[in-house]
């Protein structure tokens, strides 16, 4: 027995947990539903409000005064749906739930209820239903979202009331009773209505929140993989040490270039830069130290030349630079800059102070003739050849078209 009570108590505790969770949306709901009811409740009171007005003029004075009654309660619905609907629209506007708007909820539910009450019981002096209370009975099950204990509490008092209040007015005892029975009937039905709408707006609201929280985390999911897919396109295309293009990339953006240059003519060079005797520096300082060099290396090429240049790694210890619109002639002084600035520029890593040299290849292709970037990149090598074979640390030139040099074999290492 007392499992059943625990069993009760835990389903209790969760379903008012939920009713607490989801009080603030069923409260803005609410005040949405209150400005709808005002925009059509008003007008229609004043309508009704003055059908009764003159609908009863040249009757008994018995129907006149019901009419007056029943005319006066009409206006005075009009008038305070109006107030309710102003108060529903300003907290709206503030855009939360603030106790406002339980107030607003509970007002507008009590007012139709006694309102309704009212009618009822004026109705009693000449006809036996009590149809206005059966409406606003109803209308209070249905439209407003009440917890419900609230709905209990208000169902209860509006009975009560009724119970009274038809006393007052009708006299007959079978017919008196009739009214209390129907009147228990909608408020039982009422009652019904509301807590079943107001579980199935928990449910709606608490599936709405778990949608938007999944929509969410898949928005935030999908922009760090756009974030993702963004860092891949550019690690695809960089060398992780330098930060320069890499080989493949390098390929591709001179194949546009020289594309680019076939229909508007123009020349187009390149620049090979293997540093000499690198071995060495990794052999003397240890390879970190040999990476710090590169990176080094890596940002005298990008500063000594023009942002429309494009430098890459294109090997382990070789770069290239590729020159829109550029004469070999112009990149032959470019190189030459290159290679004056890296030898004049000593490198200071700590305590350590290492000087290196580079030997460049150029070559390139003029304005109107025909060559591939393989072309382009094996002039470059066989110049870098020359370069080294002549003693490295200079500049050399090749034309395009002459067949690879076989590797360079090291060169006596230098002190
Ligand atoms: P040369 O003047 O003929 O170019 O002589 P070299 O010693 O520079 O040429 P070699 O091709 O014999 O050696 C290139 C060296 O570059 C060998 C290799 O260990 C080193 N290297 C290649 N990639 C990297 C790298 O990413 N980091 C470091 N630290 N060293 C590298
Ligand atoms: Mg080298
Ligand atoms: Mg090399």
């Amino acid at each position: 027995m007392s499992a059943y009570i625990d069993r009760f108590k835990g389903w209790f505790q969760t379903v008012q947990a939920e009713h607490d969770s989801v009080i603030d949306e069923a409260l803005m709901i609410n005040m949405h539903r209150l400005r709808w009811m005002a925009f059509v409740v008003v007008p229609l009171g004043l309508v009704l409000g003055g059908a009764y007005w003159v609908g009863a003029d040249g009757s008994s004075p018995s129907v006149v005064a019901g009419s007056r009654a029943h005319a006066w309660a009409d206006f005075s619905m009009a008038a305070v749906m109006a107030l309710l609907g102003l108060g529903a629209q300003h907290v709206i506007k503030q855009g939360r739930a603030t106790p406002m708007a339980q107030g607003l909820t509970m007002l507008a539910s009590g007012f139709t209820l006694v309102i309704t009450i009212a009618a009822s019981t004026i109705d009693q002096t000449y006809l036996s239903g009590i149809t206005a209370f059966l409406f606003g009975s109803i209308t209070i099950g249905a439209v407003p979202l009440m917890r419900p204990r609230l709905a209990l509490f208000m169902f209860l008092g509006a009975y009560g009331l009724l119970y009274h209040a038809l006393a007052l007015t009708q006299q007959d005892l079978v017919l008196l009773h009739i009214g209390r029975v129907t009147g228990l009937a909608a408020v039982f039905l009422s009652f019904f209505v509301s807590v079943v709408l107001w579980r199935q707006a928990t449910a709606n609201i608490l599936l709405h929140r778990a949608l938007k929280s999944i929509n969410d985390a898949l928005k935030s999911s999908n922009e760090a993989l756009a974030a993702k897919e963004g860092e891949l396109v550019v690690l695809a295309q960089h060398d992780g040490l330098t930060g320069l293009y890499n080989r493949r990339a390098f390929t591709q953006l001179a194949e546009n270039e020289l594309a680019r240059a076939g229909r508007y003519p123009c020349d187009t060079s390149v620049i090979m830069a293997d540093i000499d005797f690198f071995k060495k520096v990794n052999d003397t300082y240890g390879h970190p130290v040999g990476d710090e060099v590169l990176k080094h290396l890596a940002g005298f090429l990008s500063t000594g030349v023009r942002s429309t240049d494009v430098v890459a790694r294109v090997g382990g210890e070789e770069f290239m630079v590729m020159l829109p619109q550029t004469s070999v002639e112009a990149a032959v002084v470019l190189a030459e800059k290159l290679r004056i600035l890296v030898q004049d520029s000593p490198i200071q890593l700590g305590d350590l102070r290492i000087s290196i040299t580079v030997s460049f290849g150029v070559a390139g292709i003029a304005a109107g003739q025909s060559g591939t970037v393989d072309e382009l990149y094996t002039a470059a090598d066989n110049a870098l050849y020359d370069a080294k074979h002549q003693g490295r640390n200079r500049v050399a030139v090749c034309a395009l078209g002459r067949p690879p040099e076989a590797p360079v074999m090291p060169a006596a290492s230098r002190p």
